[in-house]
């Protein structure tokens, strides 16, 4: 077995052990193989390994993987978790299955626009910056309910639930992701269609238990499978 083989096999056993004692069921758990930086052969180890939903962060470097002749033509499921610019999002429609990292309204009109160009449906998350640090993105939490009528709204693009990336401290972690847990029960509540509002995109390779306890429905794993990143 090669190491990333190996490494995912490992990942599955935590994730059933924190699932175990946090009263959690495996299989409400979306495992995303962050490969950002990552050459698409050690991707193409994890799909062959049964890795099907995999995480890119920056634009260029996605296209460049998901149209790669090892890559094309397999059935991966491709996550867009990094931040997105307005004038990007026409170049990930119709190739990603969820964008996680929407942070703007105009984002989301901009996104809306293109799907309905293409006359598709997209599904995308907001994100949301728990932590308040001003060097991360995300729309501030005491934005999101105002706006959420406006989300509701636009065509052609379906908000499935929200996204955060939790500060390095693991007690605060634990805060924010019960913060994005409660956001999203309270856009339920204002939501027409709250069946749709089912995810919670929360935990990295140092925090994922602590966001599985927390109710995560996705989680996205870079360094625990992949290794350790130059950038
Ligand atoms: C890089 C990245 C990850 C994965 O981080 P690791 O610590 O390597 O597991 C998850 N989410 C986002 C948004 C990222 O940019």
């Amino acid at each position: 077995m090669n190491n990333i083989a190996h490494n995912l096999e490992h990942l599955h056993e935590e994730i059933r052990s924190v699932c175990k004692t946090s009263g959690r069921n495996p299989s409400d758990i979306c495992l995303i193989a962050v490969s950002k930086t990552k050459p698409a052969g050690l991707i193409k180890e994890a799909y062959d390994a049964g890795q099907m939903d995999i995480g890119e962060s920056y634009v260029q470097e996605f296209l460049e993987k998901e149209s790669s002749d090892q890559l094309s033509e397999l059935p991966i499921r491709w996550h867009f978790i990094g931040h997105l610019q307005s004038n990007k999002v026409k170049d990930i429609v119709g190739k990603v299955s969820l964008v996680h990292s929407i942070d703007k309204l105009g984002t989301a009109e901009e996104l809306s626009k293109r799907a309905s160009r293409k006359n598709i449906i997209v599904d995308y998350l907001v994100e949301i910056n728990t932590s308040g640090e001003v060097s991360k993105f995300g729309l501030p939490p005491d934005e999101l309910l105002p706006k959420a009528a406006h989300f509701f709204n636009l065509p052609n693009i379906r908000l499935r639930g929200l996204m955060t990336i939790a500060s390095p401290d693991r007690k605060k972690a634990r805060y924010e992701f019960r913060m994005l847990a409660d956001l999203l029960e309270q856009l339920r509540e204002a939501s027409p269609d709250p069946g749709l509002l089912t995810e919670l995109s929360m935990g990295m390779s140092q925090d994922y238990d602590i966001a599985i306890e927390e109710g995560a429905t996705m989680i996205r794993i870079g360094t625990a499978i992949f290794g350790s990143r130059q950038r």
